[in-house]
């Protein structure tokens, strides 16, 4: 499998007045071509600023990239000058954000915004870009893409107004789709409906998707690989098959828990994971995690966990798969 991008060892900080804030901790993952990778966590994990840093749309006035590298085909996104940078944005890699009403511009016909990285990014002409845009619009399924071409945002409802952002963003057949909780701000049929479009799209144009969520259920069905933040840090990484199956660190234990068993038609009881995430000024010396885990043992306060392999491509970040560490159940029986 051809690997598209590579974040390495990548941390950032956010300078406030309250003090720096560890944003992102010592993160590595890759994706693959045509591969659709998911990124999960609670909100505050380091998932957006994480996929900002890869898009250059860290605010630097207060965000400092303290350590690591970001290679896209070889080439370190952060050492790219911001006009090349912005040339790899608009042709190769293209972001979808929550909120499709604050990324579109409400002045501006959304045919011509469809159109408008065409004409700048492919150079093509005025024609032929409303010729793609319109394709386009019926590719991402929205009816009368003719008359739909010649309207304005706010004559499109939420998920269709996700459809346009999902339509800009494949306009110029990225290798690389960031969607940043794409379907949070809809409901959930609608939800469903542009997942299953994402997927469609990425079989169809071979577009590898990186997909940040805070939604396990979305991620089982959409995503082949999942990497799972917590405080700044990924906890544990795998397929999707390894995460949902077998699992290795409990906070991803408490993740499967919280989330309704989708698959069933009972409403099952949702239990959270107890808790808050831990003060991002000052975080734990030893693992993120230990403050709310029921598992926790000394050496969990006083050290970062190794990243343990499971398999060649599993890995997670917790002292209870050392071979030295007792099991779980025995951490319990032992009570600390
Ligand atoms: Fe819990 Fe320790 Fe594993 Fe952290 S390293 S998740 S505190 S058992
Ligand atoms: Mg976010």
């Amino acid at each position: 499998m051809e690997q598209l991008l590579e974040v390495k060892n990548l941390e950032v900080n956010f300078r406030t007045y309250g003090g720096e804030v560890k944003a992102v901790r010592d993160v590595s993952f890759h994706i693959n071509k045509s591969e659709i990778l998911a990124i999960v966590g609670e909100s505050g994990s380091g998932k957006s600023v994480t996929v900002q840093t890869i898009m250059g749309l860290l605010p630097m006035s207060v965000a400092d990239i303290k350590n690591g590298t970001i290679h896209y085909k070889g080439q370190n996104l952060l050492e790219l000058k911001k006009r090349e940078l912005r040339k790899l944005k608009g042709s190769k890699i293209s972001m979808i954000f929550q909120d499709p009403m604050t990324s579109l511009n409400p002045t501006m016909k959304i045919g011509s915004q469809i159109a408008e990285g065409l004409i700048i990014h492919q150079k093509i002409s005025k024609r032929d870009a409303k010729e793609q845009a319109i394709n386009m619009i019926k590719l991402v399924g929205i009816p009368n893409p003719e008359q739909r071409y010649d309207q304005y945002p706010h004559e499109f409802s939420g998920g269709m107004r996700q459809r346009v952002m999902i339509a800009i963003a494949l306009a110029c057949r990225p290798e690389l789709l960031i969607a940043d909780e794409p379907t949070t701000a809809l409901d959930v049929t609608i939800q469903a409906q542009v997942l299953k479009l994402m997927i469609e799209l990425k079989e169809k144009t071979d577009t590898a998707i990186i997909l940040i969520t805070h939604d396990l259920g979305v991620v089982a069905e959409t995503a082949e690989r999942v990497a799972v933040m917590y405080a700044g840090v990924i906890v544990e990484t795998g397929t999707v098959h390894e995460i949902f199956e077998n699992p290795k660190h409990p906070y991803t234990w408490g993740l499967m828990e919280s989330i309704p068993d989708f698959m069933s038609t009972t409403k099952e009881r949702l239990i959270p994971i107890e808790g808050s995430p831990p003060d991002l000024f000052a975080p734990p010396k030893g693992c993120p995690f230990a403050p709310r885990c029921k598992y926790a043992m000394d050496i969990c306060v006083d050290q970062m966990p190794l990243d343990y392999e499971i398999s060649s491509s599993h890995s997670a970040k917790c002292w209870l798969n050392d071979e030295q560490s007792p099991n779980a159940d025995e951490v319990l029986a032992l009570g600390r």
